[in-house]
């Protein structure tokens, strides 16, 4: 399977992402993982990225296209791949789709969370997340322990910059302007599939078993 997640940032790509990616045996790509990566690892990317990143505006589609491009030619992905936060502009589902035609390819399915913008910026607004392990923790519903410290593996448990709400009102904007015309660019060639980002993790884990079952059914 090969499957892009879609829908405005604080929908639940990264956690619904990852309980697909074990669901079905296939890696979970992350652009803002790897470029969260990089930052960390003060390598040049990343240090370029995180201009970018800390006003919640996006970086440039080369830089991303190549990062996406060299990890798509890895191994792993010859079984599939989950993306996760890529692409974001029309610009980045061309080059996309031209990557994998080159190479005998196609996109299985493009599966949009829909959620409305005040949960969303609630969930960004509450979100805690694990430096190591990336677990996500919300303060109103599923708070991190009071030391701090993941309980899974004993990482800092921190606030990511761009969770500050004057950074998510730009990122929503962000979202509207350059990635939520890709709903309708994938509708067009027919890959769309929607999800209603509403309801449990598990419940919205449910939905889109359904539907990738689905998908997998007719190809
Ligand atoms: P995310 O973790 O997906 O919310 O990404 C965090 C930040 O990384 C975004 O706000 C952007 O600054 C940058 N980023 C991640 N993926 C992309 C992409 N596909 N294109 C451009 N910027 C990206």
């Amino acid at each position: 399977m090969r499957l892009v997640l879609l829908g405005a940032p604080g929908v639940g790509k990264g956690v619904q992402g990852y309980l697909i990616s074990k669901e079905y045996d296939i890696p979970k790509i992350s652009t803002g993982d790897i470029l969260r990566q990089e930052i960390s690892e003060n390598t040049r990317l990343g240090r370029k990225a995180i201009n970018f990143i800390e006003k919640g505006e996006l970086v440039p589609d080369e830089v991303i296209n190549k990062i996406v491009e060299a990890r798509l030619k890895k191994d792993d992905c010859k079984k599939g791949f989950l993306l996760d936060g890529y692409p974001r502009t029309i610009p980045q589902a061309e080059f996309l789709l031209n990557f994998l035609s080159d190479e005998g390819l196609k996109l299985d399915a493009v599966l949009n969370i829909k959620l409305d913008d005040s949960t969303i910026t609630n969930r960004l607004s509450n979100r805690r997340i694990c430096s190591k392990c990336g677990k996500d923790f919300n303060l109103a519903v599923n708070p991190p322990p009071e030391d701090g410290i993941c309980p899974v593996c004993g990482g800092k448990i921190y606030q990511r910059e761009d969770d500050r709400i004057e950074v998510i009102e730009e990122r929503l904007k962000v979202y509207r302007s350059n990635t939520k015309p890709l709903v309708d660019f994938f509708r067009e060639k027919g890959k769309l599939f929607e999800v209603d980002g509403n309801g449990s993790i598990s419940e919205v884990h449910k939905n889109f078993v359904s539907i990738i079952n689905k998908i997998k059914d007719d190809i």
